[in-house]
């Protein structure tokens, strides 16, 4: 392709609101033969949803949410989101449960006033969240999480969670001084046009594969959902970048595709990095193609424009 021939890809490129970071990019995009798909936030709309609330004590269901959310209330994680507004509209049922003008969720937390405490707080990434609350340990996260901490999963907690995980959910647990009280079901819907993207890649002979940090029951019901046949989770955040060079060892030309900081060093590794625009700046900085429209069909855009752009017309 001549040097205006590639101006003008780039161009069109960003009329679609496909951002291409320089030639090279460009060139790569077309022997793309694998597209690897983060789940949260990229294949999912990153709009998770507090679908189940379950206590397995005595404690009333307001405080359990009063304390999950101020467990929760220094994450900026999608679920810690989830969890705050969800709590937020139990005890404010009459607010608006958009609180999206103000910055953070410790912005929330101070605004709203009625969480409590904490201390302590650190997040295990990939895992949960910890904090002590009156002097008791609260642990908010998966399985891992609580069993790393020696706390035991009853059966019946177990048997709630997996129910949650089959039906495409998320299952969080919530230990409370070392025993598991309560459980929350999560779901985060896929984008509309998910499942015809990773069609149309299909048809266009260029494989897809989800991966996530989730916990296989769900990332398996998301992938059946969305057509995808491989899939890899419980992947610690490290891990995601060495997902990509299995593949690449393998002789593939691997895109990632992702939208969270835990991404990043996956779309850095990758033959050709795609961030979805509303994702994080730093997945946005690791990328050579930005989809501003955080439309997966940009995905499809981006390799026909390079297939086009580099194939020689006969
Ligand atoms: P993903 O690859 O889907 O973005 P992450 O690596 O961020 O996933 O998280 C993986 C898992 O760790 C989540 O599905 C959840 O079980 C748990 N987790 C992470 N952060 C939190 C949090 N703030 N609160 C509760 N659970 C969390
Ligand atoms: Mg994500």
């Amino acid at each position: 392709a001549t040097p205006t021939a590639v101006m003008v890809a780039t161009g069109v490129g960003a009329n679609n609101g496909v951002l291409i970071k320089g030639g090279d990019a460009l060139e790569r995009a077309q022997k793309i033969s694998h597209v690897i798909f983060d789940k949260t936030g990229t294949l999912t709309q990153g709009n998770a949803k507090v679908t189940t609330v379950k206590i397995f004590n005595e404690m009333d269901r307001g405080e359990f949410l009063t304390l999950v959310a101020s467990a929760e209330a220094s994450s900026e994680h999608p679920l810690a989101k989830a969890i705050l507004e969800y709590a937020r509209h139990f005890h404010f049922f009459d607010e608006p449960s958009n609180t999206s003008e103000l910055q953070t969720y410790s912005e929330q937390a101070k605004f709203s006033g009625w969480l409590h405490d904490v201390s302590d707080f650190s997040v295990l990434p990939g895992k949960g969240i910890q904090c002590s609350i009156d002097g008791k340990w609260i642990l908010v996260g998966n399985r891992k999480l609580l069993t790393e901490n020696g706390i035991t999963i009853p059966s019946n907690v177990e048997n709630f969670v997996v129910e949650l995980e089959e039906s495409a959910r998320t299952g969080i647990l919530v230990a409370h001084d070392n025993i598991v009280i309560g459980a929350l079901g999560i779901a985060d819907p896929l984008k509309r046009e998910a499942a015809v993207v990773v069609e149309g890649l299909i048809k266009m002979g260029v494989k897809p594969i989800m991966v996530t940090g989730d916990n296989w029951r769900t990332a398996r019901a998301v992938a059946k959902e969305v057509g995808i046949q491989d899939v890899r989770a419980e992947v610690l955040p490290a891990g995601k970048a060495e997902v990509v060079r299995s593949f690449q060892k393998g002789g593939s030309i691997v895109a990632m595709v992702g939208d969270g900081i835990n991404d990043s060093p996956a779309l850095a590794a990758a033959d050709v990095g795609m961030a979805i625009g509303a994702g994080t700046d730093i997945a946005i900085e690791a990328a050579e193609y930005v989809l501003m429209r955080s439309n997966l069909e940009d995905v499809i855009i981006a390799i026909d424009l390079s297939r086009k752009t580099f194939t020689r017309i006969r």
